[in-house]
């Protein structure tokens, strides 16, 4: 019954790509803010980054709308989901999400013990909330909800979600992971933040890896409630793992705003891009909230890939709702014609 993602057996040196699009990575990054910032850090590697992982905290509370004892830092978004399942599956239980989503916290839970309970995304792509509400039981620890969601790249409606957030963070913590949500015009609307400082149990992933560009520099982050964080603290830690550097770039990026309206109006120019491409081709396709596309291919996953790499793009492969899907990235503009010119080839 569940989701399921095609390997190609060839891996591709990833260096000889002409279009890398298998990884939801912001071309355009990391922000030249950021770029000086690590240079003028660099000499400071030896050091510890204690007090500078604390101003970078202050500067997130401040974005965010949040008290700095609501932030765990970590590097990359993935060290939170990963040490968020570590933490409260280590009894076992179970975790409620959608399915297909993104995978890093439930595979963990799975591998600390707990079982996965999934639920099928609605036909218009969004979470089915009643049908998550009503999955949760005495065994369940976490709901685990990706808005947008990857990999359909789709979202769920934000007046909705906010309500079961409320109301279902009485019963049992919602983790909602929000990696993508700065593509949007009005992403911070549609964040689920608010709860924190309602006092809600809900934790909030968010990351520099994407509308920032810096997935190879390793920043991200959870907001939640204090005693949420303390108990994931007593037994890890999140900032150790934060380059002396890394933090200073972070810095910089949420100072660098043109950065993130160019990252996100070329992002959004990609997609259209993408979309017409498809329309001529005659492919549908999920419409994307996200820097990804993902549409169904009626050709096997693995051999897909494969005839990709030999095009030298990368992309990504699934497998649910009975068909195989092509999961695409957006890269520059020329990456993304010359990835369209290769599905010509490719799906013909
Ligand atoms: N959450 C989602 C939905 C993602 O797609 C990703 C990465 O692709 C991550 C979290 C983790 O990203 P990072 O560890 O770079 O913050």
């Amino acid at each position: 019954p569940f989701f399921k993602e095609y390997i190609a057996t060839d891996f591709a040196d990833e260096d000889a790509l002409l279009a890398k699009l298998n990884a939801n990575e912001n071309p355009y990054g990391p922000a030249p803010k950021a770029i000086e910032a690590l240079k003028n850090v660099a000499n400071k590697g030896n050091r510890y980054a204690w007090k500078e992982l604390f101003q970078l905290m202050d500067k997130i509370a401040l974005k965010e709308g949040v008290e700095t004892k609501n932030i765990m830092m970590g590097p990359g978004s993935s060290d939170l989901l990963e040490k968020i399942a570590m933490v409260l599956f280590m009894n076992g239980g179970n975790v409620v999400s959608a399915d297909p989503s993104y995978m890093s916290l439930i595979k963990v839970a799975e591998a600390t013990g707990a079982s996965w309970k999934a639920v099928p995304l609605k036909k218009d792509w969004s979470h089915d909330l009643k049908a998550m509400e009503a999955a949760i039981d005495r065994d369940t620890k976490l709901v685990y909800i990706c808005n947008p969601n990857n990999p359909t790249g789709s979202i769920t409606d934000t007046k909705e979600l906010l309500d079961f957030c409320s109301r279902v963070s009485e019963k049992v913590p919602v983790f909602v992971d929000e990696a993508y949500l700065d593509f949007l015009e009005d992403g911070a609307k549609q964040s689920m933040v608010s709860l924190v400082n309602e006092g809600k149990d809900v934790i909030i992933a968010r990351t520099f890896s994407k509308i920032y560009g810096m997935a190879g520099l390793r920043v991200g982050y959870i907001l939640a409630q204090e005693n949420t964080l303390e108990k994931i603290q007593q037994i890890t830690r999140g900032g150790m793992g934060i380059a002396y550097t890394s933090i200073y770039a972070a810095m910089a990026s949420i100072d660098d705003t043109a950065f993130q309206d160019m990252s996100r109006i070329k992002n959004a120019a990609a997609r259209e891009y993408v979309y017409s491409s498809l329309d001529k081709l005659g492919y549908e396709y999920v419409p994307s909230s996200t820097s990804f596309i993902i549409f169904p291919i009626e050709m096997d996953g693995k051999l897909f890939l494969e005839k990709m790499l030999e095009k030298k793009v990368g992309v990504r492969a699934f497998d649910f709702m009975g068909k195989n899907w092509c999961r695409v990235s957006m890269g520059t503009m020329e990456e993304m014609r010359i990835f369209s010119a290769a599905i010509t080839d490719v799906l013909a």
